[in-house]
């Protein structure tokens, strides 16, 4: 499909602006509040009401009309990262890892150990000396716990001094650039790209009073154990759950046998997912939520992709257990490179998701029907 307005698309340059604003902000699974307080002033700014509950989830509802469906539209603010394990008494720190950290491409990564605002202190995760590599470290993938990291300390105490001890959250040095043909690279795509997804359906919908009740919820803790969400679908009961997150590019040569998911040719919809190294969970959508999206995709001439694999989880995976059970679908944009220090997404797939989505919950109507009898397979 040909790319719309490029430039011109001024959903396209605040999906852009706000995206970056958000990757260039640090949140550890756990340790949300500055993502939170960013995301709340975007609500703010469009006169949305908002409030967060105890585990720093923050939501924000508009009410619709009764009689449709309630909907929870979910990203999840945190990002993987690591925690701070032992200090060395030379000043080097060990750290711990949080979330699925890629152990072969740490060596050599810039990190900032978050201590506070204007207060947080950068460090480089040590790669050893190449001229003393000997061949047999040459193709080896260090684990983690063998890593240390230099942040320019000569002790313990300087460490201690600089605010940075024992369970400190460490996030990579965040960045955000943008690529040839709209693309943006940057540290935590994965999720914040879908955050200002989230926060672009709410303009959109916003002033709209034919539209269901909807929550909007970024949910914290997604990286570390997938449940942060959980505390708020238990308090809101929505009827359904439309979770946004990347989904598997596959058109890099690595990953040709796992898909078709290109990047740049549109949102996608999990048909399948399970994380299937340990964790008995994924999502099988629901079909009236399959048959919405695919409808209202060939309606608003919005290319969908399909994606179905083993290996990766969102936490729909739990909020649709929540209850009497809550109709759950996984829809994205595109990623490549994920959980890397550089993740990669399109312009052009975060705004065509955006409409994607506020097309798709503005055509849940009280006719809309979650009874799986309703639907042949
Ligand atoms: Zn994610």
């Amino acid at each position: 499909m040909a790319k719309r307005g490029r430039k011109a698309d001024p959903l396209k340059a605040r999906l852009a602006a706000l995206t970056t604003d958000l990757m260039l902000i640090p949140g550890l699974s756990g340790h949300e509040t500055r993502v939170r307080r960013a995301l709340a002033a975007q609500l703010s700014e469009l006169g949305i009401a908002h409030r967060s509950d105890r585990l720093g989830n923050l939501i924000a509802t508009l009410e619709g009309e009764a009689g449709r469906p309630s909907v929870m539209l979910l990203a999840h603010m945190d990002q993987l990262g690591f925690v701070v394990r032992k200090i060395e008494a030379n000043g080097l720190v060990r750290v711990e890892r949080l979330g699925g950290v890629p152990e072969r491409a740490l060596p050599s990564q810039a990190v900032l150990f978050c201590v506070g605002e204007g207060r947080d202190r950068p460090g480089v995760i040590a790669n050893k000396s190449h001229h003393a590599t000997t061949p047999d470290e040459k193709y080896r993938v260090v684990p983690y716990a063998e890593l240390y990291v230099d942040a320019g300390f000569a002790s313990a105490a300087e460490v201690l001094a600089a605010g940075i001890d024992v369970g400190a959250p460490v996030v990579y040095q965040p960045r955000a650039t943008t690529l040839a043909n709209d693309r943006l690279a940057g540290t935590a795509v994965d999720d914040r790209a879908a955050c200002a997804v989230v926060i672009e359906v709410a303009r959109a919908l916003r002033g709209s009073r034919r539209k269901p009740t909807i929550h909007f919820v970024f949910s914290v803790q997604e990286e570390f154990n997938l449940r942060g969400a959980l505390a708020a679908a238990q308090a809101l009961s929505p009827d359904i759950v439309i979770q946004l997150d990347l989904i598997l590019a596959t058109d890099t040569p690595d990953m040709a046998t796992r898909g078709d998911v290109q990047l740049g040719a549109g949102p996608a919809m999990s048909l399948y997912s399970f994380h299937g190294r340990g964790t008995l969970n994924g999502t099988i959508p629901h079909p009236a939520l399959v048959a919405l999206f695919s409808a209202t995709a060939a309606a608003e001439k919005i290319t969908l992709q399909r994606s179905a694999h083993v290996g990766a989880l969102t936490d729909s995976s739990y909020v649709q257990l929540v209850g009497a059970g809550v109709a759950a679908i996984d829809l994205g944009f595109p990623a490549r490179y994920t959980h890397s220090s550089l993740e990669v997404c399109d312009l052009a797939d975060l705004a065509e998701l955006t409409r994607l989505v506020a097309g798709g919950i503005a055509r849940i109507d009280g006719r809309f029907s979650l009874d799986r009898d309703d639907y042949d397979e």
